[in-house]
């Protein structure tokens, strides 16, 4: 299985050994993002790392493991009361009157909120590219909400591609502006004309 290098920003303390010991410069970018697409998986960057920054991940994930309809429902329900939990405690815990309350509350919306996740990885949504995973955040993307960052999740949409098919991207009619072409497309920004190469401002959604 081909693997490749991600690094945790949040414990890398920059410019040390995995640049060094990288035979492709890989690790060596501006961001501090590891170039997936130089990255040859040989691991001699997480060996070489005093930090325990650099994790060798497999490049393609298997397909998730399917879960009844029944358990994914039970899962979904859970997971909505622990949210409504974190949100009661969330509200609660704005009165300053009485700090050990305020602590306590503080402490079960942490805990509601772990929950709340641990049960969503239970109930199939461990993967980002599972099928349902992308669905869900497709309906999330469509909802009328306040403060869900709807453009960042399109953007997740567009750039996560489905590992066990269970998930089909919705695709729109596209008009290019240079060849003048029409077509259908599921890429959303990222769709490219079939005629004749052009994307972004060259085509307009019709
Ligand atoms: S796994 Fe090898 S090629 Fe990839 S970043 Fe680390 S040292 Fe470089
Ligand atoms: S060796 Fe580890 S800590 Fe040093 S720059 Fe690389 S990832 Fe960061």
């Amino acid at each position: 299985m081909k693997r490749i290098a991600i690094r945790n920003l949040r414990l890398c303390t920059k410019d040390c050994l995995c640049l060094y010991v990288c035979p492709t410069g890989a690790s060596d970018t501006e961001d501090s993002i590891i170039d997936t697409s130089k990255c040859i998986g040989c691991g001699s960057c997480s060996d070489a790392c005093p930090s325990g920054a650099i994790s060798l991940v497999p490049a393609e994930y298997p397909a998730q493991q399917r879960k009844s309809e029944k358990v994914m429902d039970v899962m979904e329900k859970l997971a909505a009361s622990k949210a409504s939990e974190e949100k009661i405690a969330s509200m609660l815990s704005a009165d300053e009157s009485a700090p050990n309350l305020k602590r306590l509350l503080k402490a079960l919306k942490q805990s509601a909120r772990l929950s709340a996740e641990d049960i969503m990885r239970e109930g199939g949504y461990m993967l980002p590219q599972s099928g349902n995973s992308l669905s869900l955040l497709s309906r999330l993307a469509d909802e009328p909400s306040q403060g869900f960052p709807k453009e960042a999740a399109k953007e997740l949409l567009s750039s996560i591609r489905c590992n066990d098919g269970g998930y089909e991207p919705p695709s729109a009619m596209y008009k290019c502006e240079r060849c003048f072409t029409e077509f259908e497309s599921s890429s959303g920004d990222k769709a490219v004309c079939p005629m004749c190469g052009a994307e972004g401002n060259h085509l307009k959604p019709i």
